[in-house]
Formats: structure tokens, C-alpha cells, sequence
């Protein structure tokens, strides 16, 4: 019989993080994913950690973000400690430009909205913008600075996390597809996979990204969905990009600072299910918005194209936290932010699990918000 003090449900950024968290703590844990670890949304995405909302409805996330910002530099320290790994976290900023539009007006409302959420930015005339960021496009009509925003590498980072979980002692198990949760009463006991086998846990954390809906009896606390997005990774032998760059089209996110440099480019918002396959239209709008941002990117070499499944949810919140099952606790529903939300994830499921109270409040992203839901619908029918 296996069994676990936890077993986590997904080998991604949000599972593997929480298991290196957890195994500082000394727990028994272990990771199962149905596939290689780390080979969905993780591993597609683009790296960048901005805790500034892109929607009015993510406006309730930014306390999140912000803290969990706060978190990377030791959070990455740590890692990369017990991994021997390196994540590629880089500071500096990122630059936000305005090319379409009343940019005047379009700027104004930028700055005011982020402070007024308690985030750095600073209007960046052209000419220091053009200082700072020489490539940059004719086509930019303003630009802010937002000094705070970071980056990291999601590949190298969440195989470190693994390799920190896994040299503290988690079990990190491929190929171990979860069909169901084994209830007792009003208890998981562990999870079932598709061979039948039982792993015995006293607490079950489902991280399963946009999968989580699939696996049934965590299907209505956690309605996650599948939202598409397509990358493309450039070879820039032209000037060095040296901040994350992002317009209202795109974003291009530079790694490392030497000529020739790779650039990320991307992304596309898709809810075409879980087709996951790259469409000549996605990769002509992200190259299209690189290309204005800065126009040397048209010569580059286009080196990878890739797609992932972001784990979208009804309300863009994640969710997170412990439900009416006794043993079962949720980390999943991150959407465009999983990689920036990793350590305050870690953290907070960490504090759940070992000393059941959290540092800071999580309620807004519970996943029970989605049963109230569900039961007020069918009570009014
Ligand atoms: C194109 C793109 C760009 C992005 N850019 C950024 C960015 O710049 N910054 C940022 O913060 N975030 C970004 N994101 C979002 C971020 O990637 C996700 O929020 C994050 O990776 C979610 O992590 P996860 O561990 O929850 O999910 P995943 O990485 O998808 O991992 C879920 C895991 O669960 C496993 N699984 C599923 N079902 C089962 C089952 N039944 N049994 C066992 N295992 C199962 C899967 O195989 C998978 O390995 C981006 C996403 C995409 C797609």
C-alpha cells in the first residue's frame, strides 16, 4: 500500500512548488502526474512575473501577485539551494508601451490604475524609453516604466522546484493518472488511478491546471477551463532587448542580455477547448505584435513555436484552500499567473496543511464560492 502524509495531484509549477514547500516541513510527499512532469502549462509559458491586472476582474488578485513577488528572490534562492539549478530570475523591469489610441489618455489611466492598486509606474518619455530600450519601434506613441516586474525562465524554474522537491524526498511519480478521489463519509482518504491502484494520503491537494474539472468529484469546487495560448521563440542578432516589453498586443520577453539574444514572444487568448495545436493565425498575431514593438525582429530566426493550456476558471480567480471534505485542499485555476503565483501558493497551502491557518486571507479565491453557486441556482429552479 502507498501511502503519503500528501499526495499532490499534478507535477506543474503550482504542484511542484507545493511539494518543495511541504518537504521543508517534513511531510511525505508525493507528486503524481499522468504524464512526463512538467510538460503543460509550466512548461509553455512565457515567465513573466507582473502582479498588474490585464482585466478588471483580476483586480481582486493583485494582493496575491504583489506578495507573491515579494516572495521570488528567496523563493528562487532556495531552489535553486537545493536543486543545484538555476531558474533564470531576472529583475530590472519591465517596460509597458502605448502604440494605438488616445495614448496620452491610454498612459494617464495606466499609471493611475496601478497606483492606486499599490504598484509601481512611472511615465517613460520616448526619448528614455528609446535610451533604455534603443530597438524599440517607431510605432510607440508613449511608454511607462514599471520597475517592480521581474522574470523568470518557467522551464528551468519548475524543474528545479522538482529537483529541490525531489532531493528532499518527495515522490515524484509519472505516469500515474488520478481518475478519482477516494471518499470516506465526509473524507479524501487518498486518490485512485487508472489501473485501480490507491495511494493513501491524509491530505490530497489537486493541482491539476485546467484538468482539475475533469477528475469528478473535484469537478464542482474547481470548473476549470482550458484557455489557449501560442509562443514562438525568436533568435535576435540585433540590438539586445533588456526589459520584458509589452504593448496592448503582445509581449516579448528577452532572455539573458547578449547578442545573439532569444526572445519570447507571445501570446495568443483562446478558448478552443483542449485542442492544443499552433495555428498559422495565432503565430502571424504574436509575430505580427513582436515585430512592431521592435521592427529587428523581423529578421530573426523563428527557432520554436509551442502552445499551452493556461487553467482558466468562471471568475479569472484561482482556487485555493480547503473545502466541506475533510483532507482535500485545492491549488489550481492560476490562469495567466501560475508561474508569478507560486510561492504564495506554496506558502499558503504549506501553512494550511501543517498548522491550519494561513498568513494571509485567501477567502475570495475558495473554492466552495463555485458550490454556493451551483446549489443557489438549483435552489431558485
Ligand atoms: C502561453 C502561456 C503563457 C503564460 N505566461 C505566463 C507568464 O508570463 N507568467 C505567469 O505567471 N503565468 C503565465 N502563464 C500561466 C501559467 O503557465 C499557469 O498558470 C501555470 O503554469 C499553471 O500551473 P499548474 O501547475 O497549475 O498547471 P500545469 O503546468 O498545466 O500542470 C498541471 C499538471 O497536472 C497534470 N495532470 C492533469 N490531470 C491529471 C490527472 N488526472 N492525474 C495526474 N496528473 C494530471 C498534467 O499532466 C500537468 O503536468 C502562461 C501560460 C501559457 C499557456
Amino acid at each position: 500500500m502507498k501511502t503519503f502524509d500528501v499526495v499532490i495531484v499534478g507535477g506543474g509549477i503550482i504542484g511542484g512548488s507545493i511539494a518543495f514547500e511541504l518537504t521543508v516541513r517534513n511531510l511525505r510527499v508525493a507528486v503524481l502526474d499522468r504524464q512526463e512532469l512538467m510538460h503543460e502549462a509550466s512548461w509553455a509559458a512565457a515567465g513573466m512575473l507582473s502582479p498588474a491586472p490585464d482585466c478588471p476582474a483580476a483586480i481582486p488578485l493583485v494582493p496575491l501577485g504583489r506578495a507573491s513577488l515579494a516572495l521570488y528572490p528567496k523563493f528562487v534562492d532556495a531552489v535553486e539551494d537545493a536543486s543545484g539549478l538555476r531558474t533564470g530570475f531576472r529583475a530590472g523591469g519591465a517596460v509597458e508601451v502605448i502604440c494605438h489610441g488616445d495614448a496620452g489618455r491610454e498612459l494617464s489611466t495606466l499609471v493611475a490604475l496601478h497606483h492606486g492598486l499599490g504598484l509601481a509606474c512611472e511615465p517613460l518619455p520616448l526619448d528614455e524609453a528609446r535610451k533604455m530600450e534603443p530597438a524599440l519601434g517607431r510605432d510607440a506613441r508613449a511608454a511607462a516604466f514599471l520597475p517592480d516586474e521581474c522574470s523568470v525562465e518557467p522551464r528551468t524554474l519548475t524543474a528545479a522546484v522538482l529537483a529541490g522537491a525531489d532531493s528532499a524526498g518527495a515522490a515524484l511519480c509519472p505516469g500515474v493518472e488520478v481518475t478519482s478521489l477516494v471518499l470516506e463519509a465526509n473524507k479524501c482518504v487518498g486518490v485512485k488511478n487508472s489501473k485501480g491502484e490507491i495511494f493513501h494520503a491524509a491530505q490530497v491537494v489537486l493541482a491539476a491546471g485546467c484538468w482539475s474539472s475533469q477528475i469528478p468529484e473535484a469537478a464542482p469546487y474547481a470548473p476549470t477551463l482550458p484557455v489557449r495560448g501560442q509562443m514562438a521563440a525568436l533568435r535576435h542578432c540585433g540590438t539586445p532587448i533588456r526589459h520584458v516589453l509589452r504593448s496592448e498586443r503582445g509581449y516579448l520577453v528577452p532572455r539573458g542580455v547578449d547578442s545573439p539574444q532569444v526572445v519570447v514572444v507571445g501570446s495568443t487568448i483562446e478558448n478552443v477547448g483542449y485542442e492544443k495545436c499552433i495555428t498559422s493565425g495565432g503565430i502571424e498575431k504574436i509575430l505580427s505584435a513582436a515585430n512592431e514593438l521592435v521592427p529587428e525582429l523581423a529578421k530573426a530566426e523563428i527557432i520554436e513555436t509551442w502552445c499551452g493550456l493556461r487553467p482558466g476558471t468562471p471568475d479569472q480567480l484561482p482556487i485555493l484552500g480547503p473545502v466541506d471534505v475533510d483532507g482535500l485542499v485545492f491549488a489550481t485555476g492560476h490562469y495567466r499567473n501560475g508561474i508569478l503565483l507560486a510561492p504564495v501558493t506554496a506558502k499558503l497551502i504549506g501553512e494550511w496543511i501543517a498548522e491550519r491557518r494561513t498568513s494571509l486571507d485567501w477567502d475570495a479565491f475558495n473554492p466552495l464560492r463555485f458550490t454556493k453557486i451551483h446549489a443557489d441556482r438549483s435552489a431558485s429552479a
